[in-house]
């Protein structure tokens, strides 16, 4: 089987020294791609050489500037961190969006440094991974006059750790968003996000673990690694009543689309 982890950061803190270990570790439960994410200049060059350092692995990069971080690059995104745009493996633009849960960053400088990334996609023909925390109405506001037709057509976009619950999926139709869905929907009281799980279209959604945060159950309290998008899977496709194959087969579809990758699986899910 062929699972990816659409989201995590081995470039993190708690993984990087680790990574080798950890990759293993995810290729040993069929994880055969694995996205690790930038969140900042430093972390975004750290995304770059991992992937570089492990190819072989299947893993992928992406640069961007989380929106806790956007206060740093206020002024606008530098030119350091632009460039690594056209590093090998690079497949998407982001971290970027919103986060006024905790609000490490004014609104004003969020939404601006988000509108700086979307058209930095948009500009050199990448998809976004977007973080929404707490602010869906003004990310919503943003993409939508963000250029709708271009980033549309163009720039695919992913709502990692998707969080708006029942009430945005229809605004996620209209914007042909993808969802990328993490280990909160394996938490006993998150029936809602299995609802959600549930509904999505099965030519959008992925599987993620955001780790080394959101330890799925029954891992709970300890680092989260990509080995554990094993669980998430097995959660989504119990919610949606089909086989872990299955599931399996249609993220990868998604993934090939989304990303301009190879698909793993010669063919498709059959409908
Ligand atoms: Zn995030
Ligand atoms: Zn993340």
């Amino acid at each position: 089987m062929f699972l990816i982890d659409a989201h995590c950061h081995i470039n993190s803190d708690q993984l990087r020294a680790d990574a080798l270990n950890v990759v293993r570790r995810a290729g040993e439960v069929g994880v055969t791609r694995l996205l690790t994410v930038g969140a900042g200049l430093t972390t975004s060059a750290e995304a770059v050489e991992l992937a570089r350092l492990y190819a072989t692995q299947g893993v992928y990069a992406t640069v961007g500037v989380h929106p806790h971080d956007a206060k740093i690059v206020a002024g606008g995104l530098p030119e350091s961190l632009l460039k690594l745009a056209d590093a090998p493996r690079v497949a998407a633009i982001g971290e970027t969006g919103l986060d006024y849960h905790y609000n490490h960053s004014p609104h004003d400088a969020q939404k601006k440094i988000f509108r700086l990334h979307i058209e930095w996609a948009v500009r050199v023909g990448k998809p976004l991974v977007i973080h929404v925390r707490d602010a869906m109405r003004d990310a919503l506001e943003i993409l939508q006059d963000a250029k709708p037709t271009e980033h549309k057509k163009k720039t695919p976009l992913m709502f990692h750790c998707y969080a708006g619950g029942l009430e945005y999926l229809s605004a996620m139709r209209d914007l042909d968003a993808y969802l990328s869905i993490g280990g909160p929907v394996t938490w006993p009281k998150n029936g809602e996000l299995r609802e959600v799980a549930a509904r999505v279209p099965e030519d959008r959604l992925f599987c993620e673990t955001d780790a080394p945060w959101l330890t799925p159950s029954p891992h709970r309290g300890k680092l989260n690694e990509p080995a554990h998008v094993r669980l998430v899977y097995e959660e989504i496709a119990r919610a949606r009543g089909i086989s872990i194959q299955r599931l399996a087969r249609a993220v990868d579809a998604n993934a090939a689309r989304f990303f301009g990758w190879e698909p793993l699986y010669a063919e498709p899910p059959r409908v």
